[in-house]
C-alpha cells in the first residue's frame, strides 16, 4: 500500500503510470502532477477504468520549490517520481528534503540555460578537472547526498533503460558472474523505424543534446574525449540485424567509474541511421540545436525549443514505429580464475509496446523500469538514507521485476565483442 507523486506526463511518464496502475497492490493511491494538468486528467481517463489505483491530478510548475513543497505536503506522498525533464531535478528534491519524502528519477541534472554564468563557471572548471564536457553529470545530485543521508530519505537516480537497468545488469553481472569485470560496453540499438524523414523518441531538446555532445569514455580511471560520432562500429544485433552504432557520452559510465572503479574500460554505443544524422548536422549547422534566446521580430526565440514544436511529439510515435530494441551490456572479465565474457540484454517490440500501453518501445523501456525503482523503494526493498544510483543495491529484486513486468532479459555467454 503506497502513494506515488508523479511529476510530468509525457511519453516515459504515460508508460510508469500505467505500469503503476497495473502494479495496483503497491501502488494504491497515486497523484499525476504536471505543467499540463489536461494531459494529466486525459490519462487518468484512459486508466481509471482499468485499475484499482486510485489517480488523482494536478498543476505543478515543477521549477518552483514553494508550488512543489505546497503540493507535497497536501498530497502526502511516501515518494516522488519525477518523470518531468532534468531541469527539475534539483527543485524537486529540494522539495523531497523539505518535505520529509524519498526521490527518484531517470536522468541526471542539466540546466535549461547552458548560458547561465553562475552555472558556465562550475561546469566550465568540471570540463577542465574531469575532461567530459557533456552539460549534464552527477555532481549537481551528488552533493545532496549529506542532506538525504542525514534526513533519513532515499533518492534513487537515474531509474530508466540508460542509465537504470544498464546500471543493474552491471551489479547484477558483478553478483554472479565475474569475480573482476575488466570491460563493459553498453549498446542502445534502436531498429525501430517510424516513417518520419526526423523524429526523436524522446523529448528532442535532451535528445538532440545528448546526440550532438562530444563523446567520451573511460579507460583507466580517466576521461578520453573525441568528437560527437567521430568512433563508428558495426554491430549485428539479436531481434534487429546489422546497425552502426557510435561512441556517446553517457551518464551511466559515470556513475559505473565511481562505483567499480576495478573496471579498466567503460562505453556507450547508440545506434543512428543516416537519415537521422544528415539532419542533425544540418540542423546543428544551421543553428537549430542552440539554446542560446535569438531575438525574432520582437520576440524572443530558443531554436531548440522552436525545433520541438515543429517536430512529432515522441509520444505520437507509437501507432507508427515497427521493429525491436536491443540494449544492454557486454561485460569481460575473470570468473575463476578464466577469462569470460557476457551480453546481458533485453529484445523490446515497438508494436507489442504500443498494444500493451499505447507506446513505442523507447517510452516503455524507459517507464517500465521507471515504476520498477519507485517499487522497490516505497516497499523498502532499495531504501538507504543518501544519494544512489541503481548500480549501488542488491541487482536481484530488480531483475526479477524485469522479467516479470515486461522487459525481460537474457543472458548470452560469448559474444561478439566490440572492438
Ligand atoms: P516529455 O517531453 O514527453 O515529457 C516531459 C513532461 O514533463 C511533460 O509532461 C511536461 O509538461 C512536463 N514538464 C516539463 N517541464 C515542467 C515543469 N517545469 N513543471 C511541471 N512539468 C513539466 O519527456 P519524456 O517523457 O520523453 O522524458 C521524460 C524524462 O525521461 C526526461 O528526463 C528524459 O531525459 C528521461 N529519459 C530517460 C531515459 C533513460 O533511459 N534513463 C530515456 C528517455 C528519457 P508539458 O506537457 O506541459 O510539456
Amino acid at each position: 500500500m503506497s502513494r506515488l507523486l508523479i511529476i510530468g506526463c509525457g511519453g516515459v511518464a504515460s508508460v510508469a503510470i500505467a505500469k503503476c496502475c497495473q502494479n495496483s497492490d503497491v501502488f494504491t493511491e497515486i497523484m499525476i502532477a504536471s505543467r499540463t494538468v489536461s494531459k494529466c486528467d486525459a490519462l487518468k481517463a484512459k486508466l481509471e477504468s482499468k485499475t484499482t489505483t486510485k489517480i488523482e491530478t494536478a498543476t505543478v510548475n515543477a521549477d518552483s520549490v514553494p508550488e512543489l513543497v505546497a503540493l507535497i505536503k497536501s498530497y502526502k506522498p511516501d515518494a516522488v517520481l519525477n518523470v518531468a525533464l532534468p531541469y527539475q531535478d534539483l527543485t524537486i528534491m529540494d522539495a523531497c528534503l523539505e518535505c520529509g519524502v524519498h526521490y527518484i528519477d531517470t536522468a541526471n541534472y542539466e540546466p535549461e540555460d547552458t548560458d547561465d554564468p553562475e552555472w558556465r563557471a562550475i561546469y566550465d572548471k568540471r570540463c577542465k578537472e574531469l575532461g567530459f564536457s557533456a552539460y549534464f553529470d552527477y555532481s549537481w545530485q551528488w552533493a545532496y547526498q549529506d542532506r538525504f543521508k542525514e534526513a533519513g530519505l532515499t533518492a534513487l537516480l537515474g531509474t530508466g533503460f540508460d542509465p537504470g537497468v544498464t546500471s543493474v545488469y552491471a551489479a547484477y553481472a558483478k553478483k554472479h558472474y565475474f569475480d573482476e569485470i575488466h570491460t563493459i560496453d553498453i549498446l542502445d540499438c534502436n531498429g525501430g523505424d517510424h516513417g518520419y524523414p526526423f523524429a526523436t523518441n524522446f523529448n528532442p531538446e535532451i535528445n538532440l543534446r545528448e546526440v550532438s555532445a562530444p563523446g567520451s569514455y573511460v579507460e583507466n580511471g580517466k576521461w578520453v574525449e573525441i568528437p560527437a560520432m567521430s568512433i563508428k562500429r558495426e554491430y549485428d544485433f539479436d531481434g534487429v540485424g546489422m546497425k552502426d552504432m557510435y561512441l556517446l557520452h553517457h551518464e551511466e559510465i559515470e556513475a559505473l567509474a565511481k562505483n567499480m572503479p576495478e573496471v579498466k574500460r567503460i562505453r556507450f554505443f547508440m545506434t543512428f541511421g543516416q537519415s537521422y544524422l544528415t539532419h542533425m548536422n544540418c540542423l546543428e549547422n544551421v543553428g537549430m540545436l542552440s539554446t542560446t534566446p535569438i531575438d525574432f521580430e520582437g520576440q524572443k526565440i530558443v531554436p531548440i525549443q522552436f525545433l520541438k514544436a515543429l517536430l512529432p511529439d515522441p509520444a505520437s510515435l507509437g501507432p507508427r514505429t515497427v521493429g525491436k530494441t536491443n540494449i544492454g551490456c557486454i561485460f569481460t572479465g575473470i570468473k575463476d580464475g578464466k577469462e569470460r565474457s557476457i551480453y546481458i540484454y533485453n529484445i523490446c517490440d515497438h508494436q507489442e509496446c504500443y498494444k500493451e500501453v499505447e507506446s513505442q518501445a523507447i517510452s516503455y523501456t524507459t517507464g517500465v523500469p521507471a515504476m520498477i525503482g519507485s517499487m522497490l523503494v516505497v516497499t523498502g526493498q532499495w531504501l538507504k538514507p543518501g544519494v544512489f544510483t541503481t548500480d549501488e543495491f542488491d541487482p536481484d529484486p530488480y531483475m526479477e521485476a524485469l522479467n516479470k513486468w515486461g522487459l525481460p532479459w537474457q543472458v548470452v555467454e560469448n559474444p561478439v565483442l566490440v572492438p
